[in-house]
């Protein structure tokens, strides 16, 4: 699903990423940890180019986003990015649209699909994530927990193959956590391939296939949960964990 060969990132003379390789399966879930500033937001958002690597090899579904720091043209890469779905930390809801049409207007721009089936496959979503009776609330009105279920919802209405998180829980109170992250297993439940940036730790143990912790731009270690936080290899990743605790 995912080929990312020595990925490099800097911004001006500060080096993000260095190097950075990984693999990812079809139906895999991969759980991203790692201290604040190491490049976990960076390596996220350069899969879905919303930053511009510097060097290095990004293959989507086999083809080339980026190939040796050389892009693939605008369609090419529109296509490509366009297979992929995205959560954000501060949930990026549009303010002056109801929760109907925060799902709906991607889809619609891009004519997906006709309006009715694009209406249908938003109610279903709404009812996947709970929120079937919010469909007409506009974003203010609803707690944060359910801003994020929403865009889920809103990131799964163009049928992406792969869903990338970036801290999806970490903005909310901690009783809000629990049915943002029942839906994201629900999805690893599906087979849905997802890369989750997280702090949360259990989470990561209970739901991901494998964990990549990220320290100083680079992987430092990788694991299925039972190696990495069972028996941690490196003492960068004993410490992070011990500290995480
Ligand atoms: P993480 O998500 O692991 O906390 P980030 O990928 O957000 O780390 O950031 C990695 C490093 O890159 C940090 O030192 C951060 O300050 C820097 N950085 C991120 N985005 C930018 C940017 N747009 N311009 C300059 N520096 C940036
Ligand atoms: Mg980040």
């Amino acid at each position: 699903m995912i080929e990312v060969k020595q990925l490099k990132k800097s911004f001006d003379a500060l080096e993000v990423l260095k190097e950075v390789s990984f693999d990812i399966q079809a139906g895999e879930v991969v759980a991203v940890i790692g201290p604040s500033g190491s490049g976990k937001s960076t390596m996220l958002r350069s899969l879905i180019h919303l930053e511009e690597v510097t060097g290095g090899t990004i293959r989507i579904l086999g083809q080339g986003l980026v190939e040796e720091g050389r892009y693939a043209s605008g369609k090419d890469i529109r296509t490509l990015t366009d297979r992929m779905g995205m959560v954000f930390q501060h949930f990026n809801l549009f303010p002056h649209l109801t929760v109907r049409a925060n799902l709906e207007l991607a889809p619609k721009t891009l004519k997906k699909d006709t309006a009715a089936g694009i209406r249908k496959r938003s109610m279903e979503l709404l009812d996947k994530v709970g929120l079937l009776d919010k469909a007409d609330v506009y974003p203010a009105n609803l707690s944060g927990g359910q801003k994020q279920r929403v865009a889920i919802a809103r990131a799964l209405m163009m049928q992406p193959d792969i869903l990338l998180f970036d801290e999806p829980t970490s903005a909310l109170d901690p009783e809000l956590t629990g049915e943002v992250l029942r839906v994201i297993k629900q999805l690893a439940q599906e087979n849905m391939t997802m890369i989750i940036v997280t702090h949360e730790m259990g989470f990561a143990r209970e739901v991901a296939d494998r964990v990549f912790f990220m320290d100083k731009g680079e992987i430092a270690e990788a694991g299925t949960p039972e190696q990495l936080f069972g028996n941690p290899q490196r003492e960068r990743t004993r410490m992070f964990l011990q500290r995480e605790k």
